[in-house]
């Protein structure tokens, strides 16, 4: 079965990691959001991209769910008693991540090429691309004016209330080359568990068209999200928190949609929306759960 996936971070990242285990690399191409991309301490970084690649890799710190494992810290430390910007946390290895990747782009030379080349350096056999090789910035509108993504994420820890959202750059970022064959290869399309306003939107307006059957996971659980400002931005924009709350969202793409057993007793209201419910555990608290995760949904995609 040919899938491609659209992938955030964290929750992104562990189900791209969960389906290449069940999955060769003729079968599996991961997109990924690359709205989040930052210039920070002169370096270019790509935090969705790096947490798909390390997790891939075997590379990714298991507890924060970002960063690398076994990580050191001494550069930001060191930079600490500079007086320099400390806010965004990165380790000694990943920086070595960003140093090359600003050298290279400094060239000229495109991330997707950059992340192949690093994809091999680090034994990672699936297609990983990033949305677009042209820059687009998430901005956050918020109650205190508008936000880059990584000022609002990490720097304000996601306090100033959400009132909407801006992709700075969407309307000239072309798809990444390789994206679009791979969809019109594809059986299907998974999107991730990762948030849907600022992981996978920006990919779908990038994509703009998927003429394929789409299933989603749902990033929220009994209302919650297992990892970041999802929920908190549903309820700020108005919306109650809930796994119908993303099936509404992605209503007009979805063919099938996978939903935590706390939240069973949505099944009717997405069946509804004429799409197709699927309930099984979706927590990835374990290696094993994601890749358990994503035989169930490899295993719903073929029925459907
Ligand atoms: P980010 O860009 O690092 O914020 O990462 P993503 O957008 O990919 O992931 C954030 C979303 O993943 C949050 O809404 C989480 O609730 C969700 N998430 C994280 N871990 C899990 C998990 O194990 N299961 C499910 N269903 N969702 C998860």
């Amino acid at each position: 079965m040919k899938i491609v996936a659209l992938a955030g971070g964290v929750g992104g990242a562990k189900m791209a990691h969960g389906l290449a285990e069940h999955l060769s690399s003729k079968e599996l191409t991961i997109i990924v959001n690359t709205g989040d991309d930052f210039e920070h301490l002169g370096l270019s970084i790509s935090p969705d991209l790096d947490t798909v690649c390390y997790t891939l890799a075997g590379l990714a710190n298991f507890e924060t769910g970002w960063g690398r494992a076994n990580e050191t810290w001494n550069t930001i430390s060191n930079l600490e008693k500079l007086g320099g910007p400390n806010w965004f946390r990165l380790g000694d290895q990943d920086i070595a991540t960003h140093l090359e990747r600003t050298r290279r782009l400094k060239e000229g030379q495109p991330l997707s090429r950059i992340t192949k080349d690093f994809c091999k350096a680090w034994g990672i056999h699936h297609m990983i691309l990033p949305m677009s090789d042209t820059p687009v910035r998430t901005m956050v509108n918020t109650d205190e004016g508008e936000l880059a993504f990584q000022e609002y994420f990490v720097h304000r820890r996601c306090e100033p209330k959400v009132k909407g959202f801006r992709f700075d750059g969407i309307d000239s970022a072309r798809p990444v080359v390789g994206a679009i064959d791979a969809i019109d290869k594809a059986d299907a399309v998974v999107i991730c568990p990762s948030n849907p306003w600022v992981s996978i939107d920006p990919i779908l307006k990038v994509i703009k068209k998927i003429s394929k059957p789409v299933i989603a996971i749902s990033p929220i659980i009994g209302g919650k999200t297992v990892k970041g400002p999802a929920a908190k931005m549903y309820e700020e924009l108005g919306i109650e928190p809930s796994a119908l709350a993303v099936a509404e969202h992605y209503r007009h793409l979805l063919t099938g949609y996978v939903l935590d057993q706390v939240d069973s007793e949505l099944q009717e209201s997405v069946n509804r929306l004429h799409i197709k419910p699927f309930v099984t555990d979706t927590l990835m608290n374990h290696l094993t759960d994601r890749a358990r995760l994503a035989n169930d949904v490899l295993h719903f995609i073929g029925s459907l």
